[in-house]
């Protein structure tokens, strides 16, 4: 099965990808890990890529697309593949839908995580990580016991320098300028299927697990 999964960040993206690729056995195609190791493996894609980031470039959306190809092209997508954090915006849709069909593992379906902006806001600037041991808190959600202390070990508690709503605002402007076109474009091919992602996170994945199998 070949799914996309989109969702702004703090929509949980992450927790069901890791959850979908260990329930249904696909190969889970995150951009960073692919750049990571196009850019490691020394692909001749991986190497364009490579000129533009030393130069403080953004890659071209057609370099993305290469190295997608090559990249769900691989073996291990031969039961099917997760991606997570493509496409962008409706140039890298376009992409994807006719790169898929060309390799012969198209698109069969799009989970699109919605949650309104109020509660992405509270996930996002909530959210409170131990400086000891990494464990994530959240002042609304899942607060420590003790206000700004770990309950595992007594490490303190702080908030990631990107967690503030200013720059919340901004990765969510941009996520709703650019990835909403390809929502909308797979919806007209009847592909998304609509997700709240404003609830516990096995609620939410009951819901994807349903979608998924009704597909397969
Ligand atoms: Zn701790």
């Amino acid at each position: 099965m070949n799914i996309l999964i989109m969702g702004p960040a703090g929509s949980g993206k992450g927790t069901m990808s890791t959850q979908i690729v260990k329930e249904f056995g696909v190969a889970h195609i995150s951009t960073g890990d692919m750049f990571r190791a196009a850019i490691s493996n020394g692909t001749p894609v991986g190497l364009e890529a490579k000129s533009y980031m030393d130069a403080g470039k953004l890659v071209p959306d057609e370099v993305t697309d290469r190295m997608v190809k090559e990249r769900i092209s691989q073996d291990d997508t031969k039961d099917g593949y997760l991606l997570d954090g493509y496409p962008r915006n409706l140039s890298q849709a376009h992409a994807i839908e006719s790169m898929a069909k060309e390799i012969g593992k198209p698109v069969e379906v799009v989970i699109n995580l919605e949650i309104p902006y109020e509660a992405l806001v509270k996930r996002i600037t909530g959210r409170r990580l131990c400086k000891t041991c990494g464990a994530i808190y959240n002042i609304y959600s899942n607060p420590s016991k003790t206000e700004g202390v770990c309950d595992l070990d007594g490490g303190e508690l702080y908030q990631r320098s990107d967690d503030t709503e200013e720059k919340l605002a901004v990765r969510y402007n941009e996520y709703i300028e650019q990835t909403q076109a390809s929502i909308e474009y797979f919806n007209e091919k009847g592909l998304v299927h609509n997700v709240n992602a404003d609830r516990p996170a096995e609620e939410v994945m009951e819901q994807i697990r349903k979608i998924l199998e009704a597909v397969k």
